[in-house]
Order: structure tokens, then sequence, then C-alpha cells
């Protein structure tokens, strides 16, 4: 078996939970447990045995969360030196980490630094006080100016920012403070999502109280119009439905996401997907730790896709990227062409100008950008 995958190593832990959290995270009061992180360096030696993984080469490594950067910089960089020294690597390997403004040092990135991390993805949300009272995050509108500040120190030379717009209670005026002092700081990469209510979530109770206003779709759209113009003159080109970077600063991991390629899932909750089988790992981080710890692989499912299941997905995924999917990989990959598979309903969008097809991709046309997701849901 040849070919690349992406490693993915999860920390489900948070300082607390904010409000609109719907991720596999839970609140540990800023000290993440280390039993969890021997529990990763150990499912990371447990693959590492596998001669047919060992012949494929790793092209990323994201360490995501949860709140990864809650660890100290020696934990931290012996998970990164883990994933590098365990597994076949690609040269100039893109490894990344996910972290809030609060809980990082410069100590810390030094050593994660030295271990070989080179991307660090900072979840600023806003840049607005009041608004980070209201989505519950721990951090405050200087401590992610300080904690940018930290990270360029460190020799940062590629940072993302992750932004959400749509807040209750957040003007134009606000949304538009928030995009100019991002600017800003010229980070290379912008991950700016539109908050969602999601079910068992606290704001999900507020809502159904009625004690959450959220704003009206209006004001939304004006909110993503002002988001497109004002990066686009900043030198930031979106590149997926939620993503803007900077030439050449794509993320790699993600991108391998989006084109329905192989990863490689450690950690609590997180899931493989490794030709077309997919695996997801026990959700509770105790359960994890315990399985691990008796020599267990920690597997909660696993499900062998289908052909056509794995051509679905390659074409959903592939349509998030605005330059869309290509038809030959399609045809490479699955021997299916998306106008045969789908007949009339792709037609209907190609007619609608909702998706453009010339003779080697397929993508979303900018009309129909703003209603992606209600689109993507008809090819499922
Ligand atoms: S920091 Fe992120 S993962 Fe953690 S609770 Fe907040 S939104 Fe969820």
């Amino acid at each position: 078996m040849s070919g690349l995958y992406g490693l993915y190593i999860h920390i489900p832990f948070c300082r607390r939970k904010c409000l609109y959290c719907s991720f596999v995270s839970q609140a540990c009061g800023g000290r993440p447990p280390a039993a969890y992180l021997e529990a990763l360096l150990s499912h990371i030696r447990q693959y590492s045995r596998l001669e047919w993984l060992r012949e494929r080469e790793i092209s990323s490594i994201f360490i995501g969360g949860g709140t990864p950067s809650l660890y100290d910089g020696k934990s931290l960089a012996r998970l990164i030196s883990a994933g590098r020294d365990s597994f076949n690597c690609q040269p100039g390997l893109e490894i990344s980490m996910e972290s809030n403004p609060n809980s990082l040092s410069p100590a810390q990135l030094d050593l994660c630094r030295e271990a070989g991390l080179n991307r660090l993805s900072i979840g600023v949300q806003s840049f607005n006080d009041r608004l980070l009272k209201v989505l519950g995050r721990s951090h405050s509108r200087n401590e992610a100016r300080q904690a940018f500040g930290m990270a360029r120190a460190a020799g940062f030379d590629n940072i993302n920012l992750d932004l959400m717009y749509g807040l209750p209670g957040q003007s134009l005026t606000d949304w538009r403070q928030t995009l100019e002092q991002a600017a800003a700081l010229a980070p290379e990469h912008l991950s700016i999502y539109e908050l969602s209510v999601e079910p068992d979530t606290p704001f999900a109770e507020l809502r159904e109280n009625r004690r959450l206003t959220l704003l009206a779709e209006e004001e939304v759209i004006e909110q993503e119009n002002l988001t497109y113009s004002l990066l686009e003159r900043q030198g930031l080109e979106r590149y997926e439905i939620s993503n803007f970077a900077r030439p050449g600063r794509q993320c790699r991991h993600n991108l391998n996401y989006w084109r329905n390629g192989s990863y490689l899932g450690i950690g609590a909750a997180a899931v493989s997907c490794l030709s077309g089988l997919r695996l997801r790992n026990v959700d509770k981080a105790e359960t994890y730790i315990k399985m691990v710890r008796r020599g267990l692989a920690p597997l909660a499912e696993g499900e062998a896709l289908s052909r056509e299941a794995a051509f679905r997905e390659s074409v959903i995924m592939g349509l998030r990227m605005l330059r869309g999917v290509s038809l030959i990989d399609l045809r490479l990959h699955y021997d299916l062409h998306p106008l045969d598979y789908y007949g009339p309903a792709l037609r209907s969008l190609v007619e609608r100008g909702l998706i453009v097809m010339d003779d080697t991709y397929m993508r979303l046309s900018l009309r129909a950008l703003p209603v992606a997701n209600q689109i993507l849901a008809e090819l499922v």
C-alpha cells in the first residue's frame, strides 16, 4: 500500500466549555491529565508498529482539540517528536497546533518550535471583549493580541486566527473592527465561521428559553459580504468556503480532508480514514486511556466505505474548495462522472447557475457560496 496521509491528534480538554461549543472536549480547569498524554504516545507507538502504515508517507500533522496548548511545552514537544519520529514523514512536513490565547507562553512556544511545530492556529473568535463574554470564552481581546505577538516572537511565520461572525448582539461595526484588527496583525491564514447553535449546548437551551436572540439573516449576509471584500483587499484569498490564506499558505492538512485524502486519527473521538476504511476512536478520554493502557485498539466503530459513498464524499468535500473538485481525479479513483451519477439533480444545479462545470473541474459558483450547505446537502 502506498500514498500520503495526514496525522491528526486530538486533545479533548479545555479550560472551561464555551457556551456554543459542540466539539468533543471537556472542562479541565487548565490542567489536562498527564495520563492522557501518555496514552497518546502509546497509541502512536501501537500504530507505528504496523508495517503497511510505515510504507506510506505522512504529509502533515495536526494537533487539534479542545485546547492542545493547555499542555506545557515539554509535553507538547514530546508529542510532536513522537509524531515525527514514529512514522515515515515527508520532508518539509506541515505541523500545526490549535491554541487558545490565554494558554500560550514564550517558553512553551520555543519548545514546540524546536520540536518542529511550524504552524500555529489561535482561537481568537472576536476582538470585542463584550462578545467574547457572550460566547463564554475564557480570554480577552488583549490576551489574543499578546498571544499573536508571542507567536511571532517565537519565530512562527505561519499563523492562523479563528474568527466568528453572526454573534448575538454583534453589529456590522463590531464585525468590521474585529476583521480590521485581525488584518492589522497580518496573519498568513484566517478561518472564519458563522455561529451555529448546535443541539445540547448552553446556547441551544438559551435560545429555547428565548434568552438568546440571533441576528436576522440579512444582518448575517451583510457581515459575510463585508468579510470577502475586506479580506480580498488585504491579500487574503478565499480558497475554501470558510478559509482565507496568503499565497502558498493554505492549510495543507485541511486541503487533504477536502480532497478526501487518507488520514490517521490518534486520541479520543478522533477518526481515521485509510483507503476507504473509516475508524472512529472511543469518545471518552477515560475509556481511551484504559483501552490504550491494556494494549487494545481504542476503537468505537469501523466502516468500509462503498465506492459510491467515497465518491459522494469526494464530491461534497471537494466542492468546499473554491477551485472545486477535479473531474479527472474522480474518474481515476472511482471511474464515475458526477453528471452520470447524480443525473437530473446535478443538471438542475448547473442550469440554475449554482454549479459550474468544465472539462476538468466542477465547482460552486460565486452566487452559490452563501447557500453552499443547502446545495451540498442535495448531493449527499
Ligand atoms: S475552546 Fe474551542 S473546543 Fe474548547 S470549549 Fe471553546 S469552542 Fe469548544
